[in-house]
């Protein structure tokens, strides 16, 4: 996994020296923006029970605290084998970029721990998480540095973050997004980022004329983001011809039922064997003909070596950089049109700040309202983006980019750096 590691840090640092370009930016603002505020990294011990034998384990734990120039620190959480300091690093990057896009007041972050919580049973899950918090417990806060949910962790492991942290600090709701309702969730917030994923695929779509009745659309990974894309784009009357998750995928040329999809997994744990769909393996649904292609599972699944098998005119990033530099800018010259990760799957984030305002004015709102104000900054962002694409005749990755970096500088500018 080392080469992904690399192709993340060198992802984000090709589309970020690309606009410092544009923005003619000197070197010292160069380096500000690129260097992170805080690196921290964790041992955290586990005990692990197998085969009824008691053993303890070591998990190393990541936070990278990026900027904070517009606000507390934000961004998820993640367990998975393959955290490193170097991917952090990059996600970090990209939620300081995601929240200044999306005008919320809030910097960037991410942590994650090298973990499979597949491993984990139940009680394994919560002791990692509670030791973990435990460690972070320093340097996060409710006007510090807000986690939430990533690939690998859930509104249970933000409700057990919560508990621990508030065991030393008091019950603090708005230290965590992404909780359970019953603990100061927001009502939507599970599916915010999926729904904003499908709102701008159909903006986008709308915009190249790809009517739903007639369009394909593939979907790499079927967890929150993709399953809930997978709603929202059934929902808008799009044919979902395949959906994977890390075991494979399955594809019908008729259409696949999403409710079917998600009843068995629900029932099997995987999409394999889903009925009416013919068996395809990851590596072949990317390449399937197709009109929208979102990418909804892990980074670099995009890269220089597929590149000319992709067939679709659209590709919505769901993931966190889904494509490598290398393969936008192969993508970009034969015309395809992306909607880039810091635009596409913002409304998880947009979500969270919701979650953060109720939290802090203990004031709940409903669903309908969380969804209806979520859609309404999206089309807004949507339309910045676009039209500033338009004017400055680049592709839509580029104009947001340099719309959060505006942001970002001037904000540290302001405050006198
Ligand atoms: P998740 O853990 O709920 O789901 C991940 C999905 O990807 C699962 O279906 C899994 O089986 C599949 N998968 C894992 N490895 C795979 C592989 N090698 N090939 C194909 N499929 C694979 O995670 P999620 O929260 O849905 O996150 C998905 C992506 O969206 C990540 O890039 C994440 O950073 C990004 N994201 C998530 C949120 C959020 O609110 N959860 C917000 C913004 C961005």
């Amino acid at each position: 996994m080392t080469d992904k590691k690399c192709i993340c840090q060198e992802t984000q640092h090709h589309f970020l020296k690309r606009a410092f370009d544009r923005l003619k930016l000197k070197g010292t603002q160069r380096e500000l923006l690129l260097s992170s505020f805080r690196e921290t990294r964790v041992t955290v011990p586990v005990t692990l029970c197998h085969n009824g034998e008691n053993t303890l384990h070591t998990f190393q734990g990541y936070r990278v605290q990026h900027n904070h120039a517009r606000g507390p620190f934000k961004g998820g959480l993640r367990f998975h084998p393959d955290v490193n300091m170097g991917e952090i690093w990059a996600l970090a990057q990209l939620m300081t970029w995601k929240t200044a896009l999306v005008d919320i007041p809030f910097g960037g972050a991410k942590g994650g721990i090298a973990v499979d919580p597949g491993q984990l049973n139940d009680t394994e899950r919560e002791e990692l998480t509670r030791r973990f918090c435990q460690k972070m417990a320093p340097i996060i806060g409710v006007h510090e540095d807000i986690p939430a949910p990533d690939i690998g962790t859930n509104p249970q492991v933000m409700a057990w973050m919560l508990d621990e942290y508030s065991k030393t600090h008091g019950f603090r709701t708005a230290v965590v997004t992404g909780k359970p309702v019953e603990l100061g969730g927001c009502a939507g917030r599970l599916e915010a980022t999926g729904h904003g994923v499908a709102h701008l695929a159909h903006r986008a779509a709308t915009d190249m004329a790809l009517a739903p009745g007639q369009s394909r659309v593939v979907i790499q990974g079927f967890g929150n983001v993709g399953s809930h894309a997978a709603i929202g784009m059934a929902d808008k009357g799009y044919k979902i011809i395949a959906l994977s998750d890390v075991h494979g995928g399955v594809f019908s040329e008729k259409g696949i039922d999403i409710s079917l999809a998600l009843a068995h997994v629900r029932e099997t744990g995987a999409l394999s064997g889903l009925v009416d769909s013919a068996p395809v393996s990851n590596a072949e649904l990317l390449e399937l003909p197709c009109d929208i292609l979102i990418p909804a599972a892990l980074e670099a699944t995009i890269t220089c070596d597929n590149t000319d098998a992709i067939q679709a005119k659209l590709v919505v990033e769901a993931a966190n950089m889904p494509v490598t530099h290398r393969a936008d800018d192969q993508l970009q010259q034969r015309g395809v049109v992306i909607v880039p990760d810091l635009l596409a799957n913002v409304g998880g984030v947009l979500a969270s700040y919701y979650e953060w305002v109720q939290n802090l004015q203990q004031f709940p709102w409903e669903r309908e309202l969380v969804l209806s104000r979520l859609e309404k900054r999206l089309s807004y962002t949507y339309d910045t983006v676009r039209d500033l694409a338009q004017e400055q005749q680049v592709d839509m990755r580029r104009a947001a980019y340099e719309l959060a970096i505006r942001r970002v500088e001037r904000a540290i500018r302001l405050r006198g750096f």
